[in-house]
């Protein structure tokens, strides 16, 4: 190729280039003109630090399932306008001043917190023994859930430790006594309280004495420590996007004590408000109190109603041998199979298969 031949074909390009640009190229960009002076506490329309993430990079994500923290957008917008000197830095909700600005940061998936101190659930009968026959509990003022109150009348609790005076009762009178404390009122006392769901007393803890002025009821079960929940009324569950049933993790508290609880059970149904109950621990722990605001951040699916059988791994068959009980295929749960072996091998294995 010639010196010639090339120039005529750096010039054809050129020219075919330039017909191209005519018409599909993209405009040269211009930058729109800043107006005059900015509304003072207003940031400029055309300022990067006016816009939200969502304005420059709008995402499409069903409702109710977000992926990051849901005041994401507003933290946004409150950090720019902090970096660009107009506003004070973003608070987590949890703080004072964190709280105020709470509001505009509220959205779907934040619950109200509800701190529970100890408390007695207690049967009608039980009822009797401590504050005399014919006695029912008497209305002392309505809390959250529908239909419950705290009780006018308190008992003391005795534990081989110590006393603890003024445990509330929470009326109405309910099929089985039923204690919950905090781990830490379970240190004082010198009892051991496992976590349980409210109502599911199986393996519960007991050793206490309740005292009322007309009598005293040893409680040999019904101690628990209660399983943090959230309870969810109907209305709300699709908003929350969770089901009864369903494990979250919520996550609470001003800077410095900002927590992640795991394993809250959604508990979702005509008698429930929506409300997270944590005891006074896990508040303390979290640096919350009643009012405060949680927010959801995860969700994990529980099994349908009826179906859920825990899976047996060989440490559980161990711990089922130590403990004298037996195994069939029949039972409540799921096993590996080398807990199945395990099983036999232990001789706890009923079905001699
Ligand atoms: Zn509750």
């Amino acid at each position: 190729m010639t010196k010639d031949e090339v120039a005529k074909l750096i010039e054809l390009v050129a020219s075919r280039l330039a017909e191209k640009s005519r018409s599909t190229w993209l405009p040269t960009p211009s930058r729109p003109e800043p107006p005059g002076d900015p509304t003072p506490g207003m940031l400029p329309a055309w300022s990067g630090a006016a816009q939200t993430l969502p304005d420059v990079a709008p995402v499409r994500r069903p409702v109710g399932v977000s992926r990051h923290r849901p005041e994401y957008p507003a933290l946004v917008a409150a950090a720019r306008q902090a970096a660009a000197g107009r506003g004070p830095a973003p608070l987590p909700a949890g703080s004072k001043a964190g709280a105020e600005r709470a509001s505009t940061q509220r959205t779907r998936r934040e619950v109200r917190i509800g701190v529970s101190n100890r408390h007695l659930h207690v049967s009608p009968r039980d009822f009797e023994t401590l504050f005399g026959k014919g006695k029912a509990p008497m209305v002392h003022r309505p809390i959250s859930q529908p239909g419950q109150y705290a009780a006018a009348e308190v008992v003391a609790l005795s534990g081989p430790k110590g006393k603890l005076d003024g445990v509330r009762i929470v009326g109405p009178a309910r099929g089985t006594t039923q204690l919950e404390i905090s781990p830490a009122d379970a240190h004082l006392l010198g009892v051991t309280a496992p976590v349980r769901q409210s109502g599911k007393l199986e393996h519960s803890g007991g050793g206490i004495t309740l005292e009322g002025p007309a009598g005293k009821v040893e409680l040999v079960s019904g101690v628990i420590v209660a399983q943090r929940h959230l309870h969810v009324a109907p209305a709300d569950g699709k908003t929350l996007g969770v089901a009864d049933g369903d494990r979250v993790a919520v996550e609470c508290g001003p800077a410095g004590r900002r927590v992640t609880l795991h394993d809250v059970l959604v508990r979702l149904g005509p008698d429930h408000a929506t409300e997270l109950h944590l005891d006074l621990d896990e508040a303390n722990a979290a640096q919350v109190a009643t009012g405060d605001a949680a927010v959801i951040v995860a969700a994990s699916r529980g099994a349908p109603a009826g179906k859920r059988r825990p899976l047996l791994t060989e440490r559980d068959v161990a711990q089922v041998a130590a403990r004298g009980d037996t195994l069939s295929a029949a039972g409540p749960y799921l096993m590996t199979p080398a807990a199945r072996d395990r099983a036999r091998a232990l001789g706890i294995w009923r079905d001699g298969t």
